[in-house]
């Protein structure tokens, strides 16, 4: 298909998508990877929107969670180390009509792509953004990450981590214009698959921490998080995370907590004692970027060239 998106259309007709039409390649994360979890209720919430795999893409940057386009039956883009959020922002600028998807991990978006990170959510462009992170770099094998607990032993800290850990929460909150963020943990699959759907649903960049097991290289850490439930607090409220009561019943902790409010939001996201889980923050009237920027998008390149000329003759003197 060559030439101007204008010049061409493509009549696809309406089908019905099963799971196998989300799969892309067998997916080769390690046995009992968290990442595994993310993948399936991705894929079935594809398949219960009955997304256009078409119309969908999948974008990363670098490392264990970064391979899951090559897991996705759509249209995917594995970028640089640090870079997936501004390919997303790149696609979706020109593709405005593309449902985008981000996997990052704490290496990618908290370390070499900070600043990425903090651009992009403040463009609030509508995507869903998924942190897979599970403490550690998995890809080049057990380093120290920005998110490795204090005392976590790594290849360049044998002796342990020896300073806190970054809290990508509070400083996702302290960003212009956010307008949604989540923490989930991959070991729920019907909480993680509520807090993923609420999170496509949103209009906005959506910012959903997942808390993913590495059983490689942090089993001890993983699997003392998901021996002790009280080490979470489930976030609850009529505008949260939708969830049953057989999702409650697995949380002795739980908080009733209005996403709307900023300063509560806070307040649990610095509380480090606990790991919150729910949704922390939701504003769906954030302007998205792409609304103020894809204005002239569609325009021919005879409209462009007045344009360019009408701009040029204001400037004559
Ligand atoms: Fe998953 Fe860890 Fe294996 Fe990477 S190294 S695939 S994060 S279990
Ligand atoms: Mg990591």
């Amino acid at each position: 298909m060559f030439g101007l998106k204008a010049d061409w259309s493509l009549e696809v007709f309406d089908r019905y998508f099963s799971l196998g039409d989300y799969a892309g390649g067998e997916a080769r994360w390690c046995p009992g990877c968290g990442d595994h979890a993310v993948l399936t209720a991705v894929q079935r919430i594809m398949r219960d929107e009955q997304l256009k795999p078409e119309m969908s893409v999948a974008v990363s940057g670098i490392g264990c969670s970064s391979r899951l386009p090559h897991y996705m039956g759509t249209y995917g883009f594995h970028g640089l180390h640090g870079r997936a959020l501004p390919i997303a922002c790149g696609v979706k600028s020109r593709r405005p009509d593309l449902d985008v998807w981000v996997a990052t991990g704490d290496g990618d978006c908290f370390s070499i792509g900070t600043a990425h990170w903090i651009h992009a959510m403040r463009y609030n462009m509508d995507m869903t953004v998924l942190i897979f992170d599970n403490a550690v770099y998995g890809l080049t094998k057990k380093q120290t990450s920005p998110t490795s607990p204090l005392g976590l032993k790594t290849n360049t800290h044998p002796f342990g981590a020896i300073i806190e850990p970054h809290n990508p929460l509070t400083v996702t909150l302290g960003i212009t214009n956010i307008s949604f963020i989540a923490q989930v943990v991959d070991w729920n699959p019907p909480l993680l698959y509520e807090t993923i759907k609420a999170a496509h649903r949103h209009r906005g960049t959506s910012f959903v921490r997942i808390i993913q097991r590495c059983p490689v290289y942090a089993r001890a850490y993983y699997e003392a998080l998901q021996d002790n439930p009280s080490g979470q607090l489930l976030l609850t409220h009529e505008k949260g995370i939708p969830m049953d009561k057989t999702v409650r019943r697995l949380f002795p902790e739980q908080q009733e907590h209005d996403p709307t409010d900023l300063s509560s939001a806070f307040a649990v996201a610095a509380d480090r004692s606990r790991i919150p889980v729910g949704l922390l923050y939701h504003n769906p009237d954030a302007p998205c970027y792409e609304d103020l920027s894809s204005e002239g998008i569609a325009m021919t390149p005879e409209e462009k060239l007045a344009g360019f000329n009408a701009a040029l003759d204001r400037m004559t003197i």
